[in-house]
């Protein structure tokens, strides 16, 4: 890696140049003096040496040859001086243009920086527009890369920038722009003859297809992608020039998070659609902040079941967004909106301060669920603030379970695994959500003591329809029954999946059979119905209501 030089700008790097060029001034008059003493003195000097050797005739001026030799010293001192003034000035104009270098680019891959992009991106789509050509802008991002940097080190996350950067040099023409934003990020920016789509689309596609290729490092096989958003002054014709780098920036950058949300290793051209998607984006984003201050999220319940007995044991708390301007929102659209403008745990928080004030009116046998996101296991401190959140309430931890979902165990597993022993200590119960979907190993699953796995609902509700399903709602119940583990099949929708479901075994449950999520009035209405028919009911016909639904 070339090392780092800090240009000579400092005020402190100043002043001993400023002495050094007086010194060198100084320098240069006595030289300048001696060489005209020289040429006084010299002629006089060595003419009387010569006829007193030629002619015999009085010996020189002793003065006067002192001078000489003086004079000639002097001369000597300056040939010297001369030739190391010029020596200083090649070393400096070195060091000058190796420092402008490394301020112009990025120390670990050679490419241009973001300081040296701008310039150099203006200058191209100029010559671009002079020679009536397109100029095409790549906005590359790598697909994760930070998980591999955390897996890996930094060291090998290093080796992956470096190896990707050779990749985008081999296959873009050669007087492209590269150029590195820090991170992962990447912009290429190449000039191409007009329509450039189809030429642009043959270097992308080599470009993914080079990117995603394996890269060996000592001893792991590392494999990164390449979301790629694409913009070109073609598609700009309307933007003023001095403009034009910003707004290809801007539109590269708009296309490469359709591409990520595409599904990631693509690349997706700019479209005009992406602006406007952009403005919703932003406004939905400061509905959500004012949303959260004006209690606008709130949470509903789904009942959960005990399969064998037809008893409710508890609900699940699912987050609802009543927007006056969107109207009402499932959690699946902004829980992730939440997550990446750092939201989440201030609505976490707030939601979970509701659900145990609501679940504190319940029957105390009843338990409560929420869903916890991957972002707020990484607050060492998130036990603690659980456990802030149950005081407060005056609320039995024991009633409580924290839902956790298999992205979960791609985090740090040691933090998480300490994050659960903590919950646990104070009686919290934390399961498994959504099992299946994500890439949780036996080993994780072993490796964290979980009080309960929950069957994700897209196996469930399948029981029936999709033959696959069958098999592998088995094949989880029997891995949960090898290590102990209590199981929740989510999604149960109609009697025939119930039915089927019981075939595997001993399960709780939940799904609209048993009714949707609702709100906590309609909740609290429900379960205060259903102790009045308790209440009334002989114990026989209650347990016949139960029995209803199983
Ligand atoms: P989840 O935890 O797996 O919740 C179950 C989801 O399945 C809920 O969707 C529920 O309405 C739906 N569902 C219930 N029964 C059935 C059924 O029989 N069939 C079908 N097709 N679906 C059923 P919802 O409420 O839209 O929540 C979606 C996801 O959002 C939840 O999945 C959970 O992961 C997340 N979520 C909800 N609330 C919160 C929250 O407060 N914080 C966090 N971090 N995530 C939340
Ligand atoms: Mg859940
Ligand atoms: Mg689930």
């Amino acid at each position: 890696m070339p090392q780092q030089h800090r240009a000579p700008t400092s005020t402190a790097n100043r002043e001993p140049h400023r002495q050094r060029a007086e010194r060198d001034i100084i320098a240069l008059g006595i030289v300048v003096a001696a060489i005209l003493m020289f040429v006084g003195t010299g002629s006089t000097v060595l003419t009387t040496i010569a006829r007193s050797y030629l002619f015999g005739e009085a010996g020189t001026d002793r003065l006067l040859s002192n001078a000489l030799v003086l004079n000639i010293a002097l001369v000597i001192f300056g040939w010297r001086r001369y030739a190391e003034l010029t020596r200083e000035i090649a070393e400096r104009r070195h060091a000058e243009i190796a420092s402008q270098r490394l301020a112009e680019t990025d120390a670990l891959t050679g490419c241009l920086n973001r300081r040296s992009l701008d310039p150099a991106l203006d200058t191209l789509i100029e010559t671009a527009q002079k020679s009536g050509r397109v100029a095409v802008l790549l906005m590359i991002d790598l697909d994760g890369f930070k998980r591999s940097n955390d897996a890996h080190g930094h060291q090998i996350g290093d080796i992956v920038l470096c190896q990707t950067t050779d990749r985008i040099r081999a296959i873009m023409p050669d007087d492209a722009l590269i150029a590195r934003l820090g991170g992962d990020e990447f912009i290429c920016a190449m000039i191409l003859d007009a329509p450039a789509r189809s030429a642009a689309e043959t270097i992308l596609l080599r470009l993914n297809l080079a990117i995603a290729a394996p890269i060996e490092s000592a001893d792991s096989m590392i494999i990164v992608t390449a979301s790629i958003g694409v913009s070109s002054s073609e598609q700009a014709s309307v933007v003023p020039i001095f403009r034009l780098a910003q707004d290809l920036l801007h539109r590269a950058d708009l296309a490469m998070y359709e591409a990520k949300k595409n599904g990631r290793n693509r690349f997706c051209w700019f479209e005009d659609a992406m602006e406007q998607k952009l403005r919703l984006r932003r406004q939905f984003e400061t509905d959500m902040r004012d949303g959260i201050m004006r209690g606008e999220f709130v949470p509903y319940y789904e009942k959960q079941i005990d399969l064998e007995t037809g008893e409710v044991i508890g609900f699940e708390m699912l987050a609802r967004w009543h927007s006056p301007r969107f109207g009402l929102i499932n959690p699946e659209q902004f829980i992730s909106v939440a997550e990446e403008i750092g939201l989440i745990a201030q609505l976490s928080e707030s939601l979970i301060a509701q659900a145990l004030a609501d679940a504190g009116d319940w029957n105390p046998k009843l338990s409560l669920s929420v869903n916890i996101s991957p972002i707020q296991l990484r607050d060492p401190l998130f036990a603690q603030r659980i456990l802030k959140l149950l005081v407060q309430a005056n609320f039995p931890p024991s009633r409580l379970e924290i839902e956790i979902t298999e992205s979960c165990l791609h985090e740090n597993i040691e933090i998480v695994r300490s994050l659960i022993a903590s919950l646990q200590n104070q009686g919290v119960r934390v399961c498994l959500d959504d099992f299946g979907t994500g890439y949780a190993s036996l080993a994780q699953l072993r490796a964290l003591p979980f009080d309960r796995i929950k069957i994700d609902r897209s196996f469930v509700s399948t029981l029936i329809s999709n033959s696959e399903s069958p098999a592998i709602v088995e094949a989880i119940s029997s891995l949960a029954r090898s290590m102990d583990m209590p199981i929740t099949a989510e999604g149960i929708e109609s009697p025939e999946v119930l039915a089927q479901l019981r075939k595997f075994g001993k399960f709780n449950g939940q799904g609209y059979l048993y009714g949707q999520p609702r709100s906590a009035d309609d909740t609290r209405r429900e379960l205060s119905m259903q102790q009045l028919d308790e209440n009334d009911a002989p114990a026989h016909q209650t347990q016949n209501l139960k029995s209803a639904t199983t």
